[in-house]
């Protein structure tokens, strides 16, 4: 099944069903150039990106079967890192990025956090944005899958397995490593989210 890109989450107003299979809000975090758009163009099965078309508010829907069953995700990749003063973005002003900033924080049924294994920095903010999560959405068990991107690049690694696998543990989320290049774990990445999704859905699921 092909993935459509949907305009922007205001029209998506609650996390699951309607009639027919759930749907679930899934928000992709993480520093820019970690592959974010890359996991999601695989996700949606977009081959390659129109050099015309690079728009950052990209929210994909598809439905997967996992276990037997359908479940529909709605990936937002709409994710702005804060920008140290003095640094222009796009054409937004500083209270609409912070406002689309809380409103990922908000929104999403799960979260995916995706550090690049060949930028300690990025590691380090996926830390960052784990703690800004928890902040944000207290008192809710949301399932977080934090992801270990570019595993292709062996040698340019700077976060080892362990150290990405017991940053999961302190942080209490599921982790993996993926390549967005080699097509490597990508698929599992998005059934892991499905999964971990039903698990604390516990049966409130039609
Ligand atoms: P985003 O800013 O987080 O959305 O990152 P992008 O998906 O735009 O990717 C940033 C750059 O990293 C692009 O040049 C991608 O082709 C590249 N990239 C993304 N994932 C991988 C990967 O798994 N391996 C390698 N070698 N490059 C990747």
């Amino acid at each position: 099944r092909t993935a459509a890109p949907r305009g922007s989450w205001s029209s998506e107003s609650s996390g699951s069903s309607g009639p027919g299979e759930p749907r679930y809000r899934v928000v992709l975090l993480g520093d820019p150039g970690v592959g974010k758009t890359s996991l999601v163009n695989l996700f949606a099965g977009v081959q390659e990106r129109d050099p015309l078309e690079q728009h950052r508010e990209a929210v994909y829907e598809r439905t997967l079967c996992v276990d037997g069953e359908e479940t529909t995700l709605l990936v937002m990749d709409t994710w702005e890192p804060e920008q140290p003063p003095g640094i222009p973005r796009c054409q937004r002003g500083r209270g609409e990025e912070s406002w689309c900033r809380s409103q990922c924080l908000q929104v999403g049924n799960a979260y995916v956090i995706v550090y690049s294994i060949t930028d300690r920095s990025s590691f380090e903010s996926a830390s960052e944005l784990r703690i800004q999560l928890r902040r944000a959405r207290q008192a809710e068990d949301i399932p977080i899958i934090l992801v270990g991107n570019k595993t292709d690049l062996v040698r340019c690694r700077e976060v080892s397995v362990e150290e990405g696998r017991a940053c999961a543990v302190v942080f209490d989320c599921k982790f993996i490593e993926t390549s967005a290049a080699l097509q490597h774990n990508v698929a599992e990445l998005f059934e892991g989210v499905v999964r971990q999704i039903r698990l604390r859905q516990g049966g409130k699921e039609s």
